[in-house]
């Protein structure tokens, strides 16, 4: 069991993109988002309960932007909810900057045993504008010793099988989005030291090549910007992630082809 000094922070990324969410109601009216919420809720409270000095963060990601849902400054600082002028409950709209704040200060505080990690629900397919932003994720988990898990609810994902290999996470692609709650509680409940005492899904093969910004097809050899490191499959004088414009000299060959059409005509 986990010793009383110690803090366990878990932090959930439930991908809500509501063109993903709206078709997948439509394929199948048992597994929307809201049950995918209930069965996060029972993964949440089970890791409240696991130990006193566990920790939560819940974060909705939406398109390019990221909300936290829980905890939310409103409730630490005993506001009520509907008090926004407007009676609405906008839950969504929370952007805990505090809470970031003091989790950062957390994770960085020393002397203090703190296992964190973050567990990615990830629904909608990989855009390649947010992989730079990604990909520093990632080594700045990995520097942190944050593990990186990733429940996929669809389509495959290259980048987070990356993520979860690198920082030590598990990736698993749940074969039956209806039992969702069963996998949380299974395969994501458990810290990464109780995990080493457990049979849980295999670790699937990871495939490193790296996928062209351009086209997303999986390459072996590409053309990378020295500038911001996207890959490309065909050069282009002009990154078209960062826009920095390559001067090239012309390769010998075009050169003397010129020469040689000008001579003809
Ligand atoms: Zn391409
Ligand atoms: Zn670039």
């Amino acid at each position: 069991m986990a010793s009383e000094d110690e803090i366990n922070v878990l932090v959930m990324v439930i991908d809500v993109n509501p063109i993903w969410w709206g078709q997948q109601t439509q394929r199948d009216p048992k597994f929307t988002l809201s049950k995918c919420l209930d069965a996060l809720m029972v993964l949440a409270n089970s890791h409240l309960i696991m130990a006193r000095s566990n920790k939560l963060g819940i974060i909705a990601n939406l398109y390019q932007e990221s909300h936290f849902l829980y905890p939310s400054k409103k409730w630490k600082s005993g506001e009520v909810l509907s008090a926004n002028g407007d009676g609405k409950y906008e839950l969504l709209s929370f952007a805990n900057d505090l809470l970031a704040e003091e989790l950062r200060n957390l994770l960085d505080r020393t002397g203090q045993d703190v296992k964190s990690r973050i567990l990615v629900i990830k629904a909608a397919e990989d855009c390649t504008l947010q992989y730079m932003n990604f990909m520093n994720v990632i080594f700045a988990a990995q520097k942190k010793n944050i593990l990186i898990d990733a429940c996929v609810l669809d389509t495959d994902s290259g980048l987070l099988q990356q993520a979860c290999d690198i920082t030590g996470g598990l990736y698993l692609r749940i074969p039956q989005k209806i039992a969702l709650t069963q996998y949380l509680l299974w395969v994501f409940l458990p810290d990464a030291d109780q995990r080493s005492q457990l049979l849980l899904p295999p670790p699937v093969h990871v495939d490193y090549r790296a996928a062209c910004f351009c086209h997303r097809n999986l390459i072996e050899i590409g053309y990378v910007c020295s500038v911001c490191l996207s890959i490309f499959c065909n050069f282009s004088p002009i990154c078209t992630t960062c826009e920095t414009a390559f001067k090239m000299p012309l390769p010998q060959m075009a050169k003397t082809k010129k020469k040689k059409l000008k001579t003809v005509n």
